[in-house]
């Protein structure tokens, strides 16, 4: 079967051209790193496959997920290269292409984002370029799906006699050539391709380094590099050999383009840097994140969400619990099974449910984040405060997406070059408040704090983020020191989102939600109604005669301290670990209180509002769930650091629940 490679800087559009040519869909973002694994797709005309792999600038790796293509091209052999190139950005984009036609396999250019190139004024002769490179090339807008049928088309026949298809091998000059003819007579007949890997292994690439090693003596392949080395530096004053092989390419790719590419001058100032003006300001653009989160979290709760959701309340516990009641009585069920399924599912379950409104329309703003070109601008807004305290710009990016959801926030630290730095990000992203605790604050800040709960809520985001920040500071400075690292996140222009893809990109992260309920919150419901209609006595006992009444009453009285010392927020507590969702099933199910309204009734009896803010917090930083918890330990293949997460987390919360309630009774709070 054909096996079809998409590789491409960063932000080029592979992954939207790999979602239009496949059956599958894969996320898109506007900014670098967001594909940080190879996904597999068939392709729509069933005749082959499609890889879609993580971008990158040069096939020498620095980050792991840049890792990921070097590796696939020396492991795998796909038998043609698509190569998806950002017309706007030309003379960058191009030195990938190069380093991929020495690779030898078929290539075919997709001149990808040729709307934005023709909005800067750039006039590309395609024709004069493909005759030039020597490849087909193809003009195509990944976004819309303009070009994708001929690229396609092209694909599956690349040799054909319509296209040109033999590029000329680039001359190096006399001393690299020499050199390179003499690595390739060291390697084993079968090993290929024996260009491309000699001009990788004088560019310093490590897989490929490692690689050779397996079939040349190491000792010879660092000496001969040492050699080929000076001879350049003699010649070309002191250059170094990788630099000097760039500077070859850049020489050829000014030639190509300078024939087939006109610009006409466009000097105005664009409406991308009138709002980068505004929003990467040195004082505004933390306030102006605040607000925008702000804003928000007003959508999400005043204006769209919580009305969304109190209807989804009334419905659910309404017409539905009528005709379920109704059903289950025709049917003769036992009361035992009513009561499992009234209680149990639709109190445990339904309780969560009702959130879905909430929960989609903070990823929708997420996606809108993402897809607009601000994520970019916030970590590099953010990078001098997360510098500060031994972190990387980029860990912000992490941080947002862990805003969602932990478990995809934590994997998007693989795009961190720095071990170090990616590890303090895998350990405090699940600070980071997710929709999960969503749904425990919409509880909360309905029933104590009916008049401010957009800023209830976002002083909580707040608090987590403080956390991270002291914490990476403390942490930082405990860890051993390695070397400094740079950061450098590419500026995607702003772009509109389209709302297809804002709507696909938001239901791709909020179905999961939909499915935890599903599954985890349903056997968690489940399995918590049973701990609550037993005990001790049999079955059918009081709630607080319950098994579960006995669990709970274990660790509360090391909660009292921290203003929530009954067994009931207990229970909530143990069962949270599951899933943070969980202590809201938990609730509804203790406090016999399916409705929102009703449990809300409930809960005011339990707590004050100073208890209901630090039982929020406390909430919010203690244990990451389970599977964030399995998440981290594939992350950091480490099973230390995965329980020094869960312990810090633990101790962390504490403390500041503890602060907090001390701290809010002394200023006169109740
Ligand atoms: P990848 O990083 O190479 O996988 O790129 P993505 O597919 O994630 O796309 C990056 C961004 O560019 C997204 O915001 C896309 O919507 C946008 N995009 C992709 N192709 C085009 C195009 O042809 N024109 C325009 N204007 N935007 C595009
Ligand atoms: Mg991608």
């Amino acid at each position: 079967m054909l096996s079809i490679a998409l590789t491409g800087n960063p932000n080029t559009g592979k992954t939207s051209l790999f979602n239009m040519l496949t059956d599958s869909y894969e996320y898109v973002g506007n900014w670098a790193g967001v594909t940080i694994e190879k996904k597999v797709g068939v392709l729509n005309n069933k005749q082959g496959q499609l890889v879609d792999l993580p971008g990158i600038y040069s096939l020498s790796p620095l980050s792991r997920d840049e890792g990921v293509t070097t590796l696939y091209l020396l492991e795998e052999s796909p038998s043609l290269l698509l190569n998806v190139v950002d017309a706007s950005q030309l003379t960058r984009n191009l030195h990938l292409t190069v380093q991929l036609l020495e690779y030898g396999k078929p290539v075919v250019l997709a001149l990808n984002m040729i709307d934005v190139a023709k909005n800067r004024g750039l006039e590309i002769d395609v024709e004069l370029l493909a005759q030039k490179i020597g490849i087909p090339i193809i003009p195509v807008i990944a976004r819309s799906g303009y070009g994708c049928d001929k690229l396609l088309q092209t694909a599956m026949n690349p040799l054909d006699s319509a296209h040109p298809s033999h590029p000329e091998p680039f001359d190096y000059g006399t001393i690299l050539e020499t050199a390179i003819a003499k690595l390739e007579e060291r390697l084993p007949e079968n090993v290929e391709p024996k260009r491309w890997l000699a001009l990788q292994f004088f560019e310093g690439n490590i897989p490929v380094l490692q690689m050779l090693r397996q079939y040349i003596d190491p000792v010879w392949l660092q000496a001969f590099y040492s050699e080929t080395e000076e001879r350049i530096r003699a010649a070309f004053d002191g250059k170094k050999l990788p630099d000097f092989i760039r500077d070859q390419r850049a020489a050829i790719i000014d030639e190509w383009l300078q024939s087939a590419v006109r610009e006409s001058k466009t000097a105005q100032i664009t409406l991308s840097e009138r709002i980068d003006a505004v929003v990467m300001n040195k004082y505004l653009g933390i306030p102006v994140f605040l607000a925008f989160m702000y804003f928000t979290f007003k959508l999400t709760f005043d204006w769209i969400g919580t009305p969304l959701s109190d209807l989804l309340d009334s419905l659910l516990n309404g017409p539905i619990r009528d005709s379920l009641n109704i059903l289950l009585d025709k049917a003769d069920a036992a009361a035992f099974i009513k009561a499992l399924i009234l209680d149990g599912i639709v109190g445990g379950v339904g309780g969560v449910l009702v959130f879905v409104p909430q929960i989609f329309m903070l990823f929708l703003i997420i996606s809108f984040i993402e897809d607009s070109g601000y994520m970019a601008r916030i970590a590099t807004v953010m990078d001098k405060l997360l510098e500060g305290v031994g972190l990387n710009g980029k860990a912000f990016i992490p941080m947002i997406i862990g805003f969602g959801c932990n478990v995809p926030g934590i994997m998007a630290a693989r795009t961190i070059e720095q071990p170090k730095e990616r590890l303090l990000t895998i350990l405090l992203t699940p600070l980071m408040s997710c929709s999960a605790r969503l749904s425990v604050y919409s509880l909360f800040v309905g029933t104590f704090f009916k008049s401010n709960q957009a800023l209830i809520v976002l002083s909580l985001y707040v608090l987590g983020v403080v956390v991270a920040l002291l914490l990476a500071f403390i942490f930082s400075r405990t860890l051993e020191k390695e070397e400094e690292s740079m950061f450098i996140v590419e500026m995607p222009p702003y772009r509109i989102p389209q709302w297809r893809s804002l709507s696909r990109s938001t239901w791709e992260k909020g179905k999961g939600f939909v499915r935890k309920a599903g599954t985890f919150i349903f056997g968690g419901s489940v399995v918590i109604w049973l701990l609550g209609y037993t005990g001790f006595q049999g079955w059918d006992v009081p709630m607080n005669e319950s098994f579960l009444q006995t669990i709970g009453s274990i660790i509360a009285p090391i909660m009292a301290p921290l203003g929530f010392g009954n067994w009931q927020a207990g229970a909530a507590l143990i069962t949270g670990f599951l899933a943070k969702e969980v202590v809201v099933s938990t609730m509804g199910i203790i406090y016999a209180a399916p409705t929102q309204a009703g449990l809300e009734g409930a809960i005011t009896h339990f707590f004050t509002p100073l208890q209901a803010y630090s039982f929020m917090a406390f909430i919010l930083l203690y244990v990451p769930c389970l599977a964030t918890v399995g998440v981290i330990r594939k992350e950091t293949k480490s099973a230390k650091w995965t329980w020094f997460s869960v312990g810090y987390a633990l101790i962390v919360a504490y403390i500041i629940a503890f602060i907090i309630y001390r701290g809010g009774l002394l200023l006169g709070f109740h």
